[in-house]
């Protein structure tokens, strides 16, 4: 068997049948796609709009269906590529400015699609990931999202990237505040005032190859899993 489908079944076995597993095919050819189809995955997340536009274009040229691919964008979004990713994608996890989802709203709006995204939170404790603040989401569901001004998107919960290191116990702790913030919208929601905008949050992104094992221990219901599929990333 090859490492790919080798690696799909293992996780298979041992993520909880509640936990999505999102095969994170970014820097690989679609020949690891089409190999991990194969073994039966069909959750893949990218992170660059022409990489998942070129992917998407090279599986719909070939005989096999691969309609039943569902595609995650998790990377940052510039909204001048929309285009090139919202016709494609089931989901959008990397939803990290109030000016990314304005542009989100307006392109469903013009569509007549809703875009389901979660908003990624910056638990990292490095300057360079993306994401907004609790406050900027608390403000942002309570404010503008609340008095329905994204009728087009369904925010399904939240995403987060752990600080990169060997320190466990900063790893829990990045996960601990975005189960924190999680559970704080769904007393919101659950207090009735913000069901419209929060119906549909139900989601929590977090653990990838070096931490799924303690996202998973920590209540994560999305995983993104790249290295340990498919191997070290090859840049082309
Ligand atoms: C690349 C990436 C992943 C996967 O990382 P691995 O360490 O290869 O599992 C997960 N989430 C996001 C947002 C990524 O950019």
């Amino acid at each position: 068997m090859s490492h790919i489908s080798d690696a799909i079944r293992k996780l298979r076995e041992e993520l909880p049948s509640g936990v999505t597993l999102v095969a994170v095919s970014k820097f690989h050819p679609v020949e690891a796609v089409i190999e991990a189809y194969g073994a039966g995955q069909r959750v893949f997340g990218e992170s660059r709009p022409q990489e998942l536009y070129s992917k998407i274009q090279a599986l719909q040229s070939m005989q096999e269906d691969f309609s039943d691919v569902e595609w995650h964008f998790i990377g940052h979004l510039q909204t001048n590529k929309l285009k090139l990713v919202l016709p494609y994608v089931s989901m959008v996890e990397s939803v990290d400015s109030l000016h990314l989802l304005s542009a989100i709203e307006h392109w469903g709006a013009a569509n007549g699609k809703d875009v389901q995204v979660l908003l990624e939170y910056h638990i990292a404790s490095e300057d360079t990931k993306q994401g907004f603040s609790r406050e900027e989401i608390l403000t942002l569901l309570t404010g503008d999202a609340a008095t329905g001004h994204f009728p087009h998107v369904r925010i399904r919960g939240l995403m987060g990237m752990a600080t990169f290191t060997d320190d466990e116990s900063v790893v829990r702790n990045d996960f601990a505040r975005l189960m924190s913030l999680y559970e704080e919208i769904v007393a919101l929601k659950e207090s009735g005032i913000y069901k419209d905008v929060l119906k549909d949050f139900d989601t929590r992104s977090f653990g990838m190859t070096h931490d799924y094992r303690i996202a998973v221990e920590m209540g994560a219901d999305m995983v993104r899993i790249g290295t340990l599929i498919f191997g070290e990333r090859v840049y082309f």
